[in-house]
C-alpha cells in the first residue's frame, strides 16, 4: 500500500478561514517531495497534519491503506519524524549528541554503506574548532553544526518518513550543501518531506509540490515547476 496518502485535506484555525484546503496527494515509499510557497500558504500547517499534530476539518490522511485516525499515535510518532526549522531544542553537550548517533548508527535507516560512510565522515568533521567546546550544550555550536546533528538524531531513531520545515534557511552555503547531500543519499530509503523557500534546496527531490493561499496548485518533476524567488 502506499505509505502516504491524502484525499479531499482540509484544516480552518477559524470557521471559514482555511489555512489548507482540499489538498489530495500520495508519496511514495522512499521518494523525497520538496514543498514551496510563500509564507502563510499552509505549508507548515500541511507538515502539522501529517505529523498527526493536528487533526484535518475534512478529508483524510491515510497511513498504509489506514486512516490515521485509526492508527496508534505512538506507533505512528515512531515512523515520522520532525526537524523544525531552528534545531535550538538540542540537549545534552554536542559530544554526547555525536556519541548518540555514532552509537545508533548500525540502527539508522541508512542501509547503503557509502551513505552510511558519507554521514559519519560529515559527522566526523562537525568538531572542527570545537574541541574545547564539546562538553558544553549546544548552543556553543553554528547553526549549520546544530542542524546537521539534528538531522543526524532524526535518523537515529530510524524514522521512514522525515518531515522537515525549512531545515537550512538560516544557514551558511557549506552547510546547507552538506544537508542537502545527506537528504539525497538518504532518500530511496526514506520518504523525505521538506519544506524549503529556495527551489535550489530541494534539486534532489523526485517532486516539487507547490501550496499557494492553502492549495497546492503544482505537483510534479522539479523540472516543471516555474522558477520563482
Ligand atoms: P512560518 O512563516 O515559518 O510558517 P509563521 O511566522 O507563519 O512561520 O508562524 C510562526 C508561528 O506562529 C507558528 O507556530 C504558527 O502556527 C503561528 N501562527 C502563524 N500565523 C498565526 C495566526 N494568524 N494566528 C496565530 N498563530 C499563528
Ligand atoms: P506557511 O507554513 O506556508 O508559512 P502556515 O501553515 O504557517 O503557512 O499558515 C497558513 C495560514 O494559517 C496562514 O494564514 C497563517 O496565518 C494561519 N495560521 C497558521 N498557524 C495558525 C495558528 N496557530 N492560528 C491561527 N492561524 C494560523
Amino acid at each position: 500500500a502506499t505509505p502516504l496518502e491524502v484525499v479531499n485535506l482540509s484544516y480552518e484555525y477559524a470557521p471559514g478561514k482555511n489555512a489548507l484546503q482540499g489538498a489530495t496527494f500520495r508519496v511514495e515509499r522512499g521518494e523525497a517531495v520538496g514543498i514551496v510557497g510563500p509564507s502563510g500558504a499552509g505549508k507548515s500547517t500541511l507538515a502539522q497534519l501529517l505529523l498527526g499534530v493536528r487533526r484535518p476539518t475534512h478529508g483524510e490522511l491515510l497511513v498504509s491503506g489506514t486512516p490515521l485516525n485509526d492508527i496508534d499515535h505512538a506507533w505512528w510518532a515512531k515512523r515520522v519524524t520532525f526537524v523544525p526549522q531552528d534545531a535550538r531544542l538540542l540537549t545534552g553537550s554536542a559530544a554526547e549528541n555525536i556519541r548518540f548517533f555514532r552509537d545508533h548508527i548500525d540502527d539508522a535507516a541508512v542501509r547503503d554503506a557509502a551513505a552510511k560512510a558519507h554521514i559519519l565522515d560529515d559527522l566526523e568533521k562537525l568538531p572542527q574548532g570545537l574541541d574545547s567546546h564539546l562538553g558544553e550544550r549546544g548552543g556553543r555550536l553554528s547553526g549549520g553544526q546544530r542542524q546537521r546533528l539534528a538531522i543526524a538524531r532524526a535518523l537515529a531513531g530510524r524514522p521512514e518518513i522525515l518531515i522537515l520545515d525549512e531545515p537550512t534557511s538560516s544557514l551558511d552555503a557549506v552547510s546547507e550543501r552538506l544537508i542537502r547531500q545527506t537528504l539525497s543519499e538518504l532518500k530511496g530509503e526514506t520518504t523525505i518531506l521538506i519544506i524549503a523557500h529556495r527551489l535550489s534546496t530541494l534539486k534532489f527531490c523526485d517532486r516539487i509540490m507547490v501550496v499557494e493561499r492553502g492549495k497546492i496548485t503544482s505537483l510534479g518533476a522539479p523540472q516543471t515547476v516555474q522558477k520563482e524567488s
